[in-house]
């Protein structure tokens, strides 16, 4: 990832941060940067976010669509084109390591 760019998620997941503790939302930091990463790339489809905990973190792993927020286990079939243009959640994954 470019720097620039890492930058701009990096401020942007700062904001994000913030909201959370104004409005007592509990979380991660990794789901503040994921959040920032979803809303930043562009080449990434912005989806609805998760019907349980309302984060946009949804990925696509085999044929289910999952949330990657830590601690929320939602998950349902792909069955919509969109579902499969979701960002593969083991390429996600790699981005926390
Ligand atoms: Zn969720």
């Amino acid at each position: 990832m470019n720097p620039e760019l890492k930058q701009k998620i990096e401020k942007r997941a700062y904001e994000i941060y913030q909201e959370r503790l104004k409005k007592g939302i509990s979380g991660s930091a990794l789901g503040d940067w994921l959040c920032a990463e979803a809303e930043i790339l562009k080449d990434r489809r912005m989806n609805d976010g998760c019907p349980r905990c309302g984060r946009k973190l949804l990925a696509l792993q085999d044929k289910y669509v999952i949330c990657l927020n830590p601690g929320c286990d939602w998950k349902i079939e792909a069955k919509r084109m969109e579902d499969f243009k979701l960002p593969k959640a083991v390429e996600v994954k790699k981005l926390w390591e």
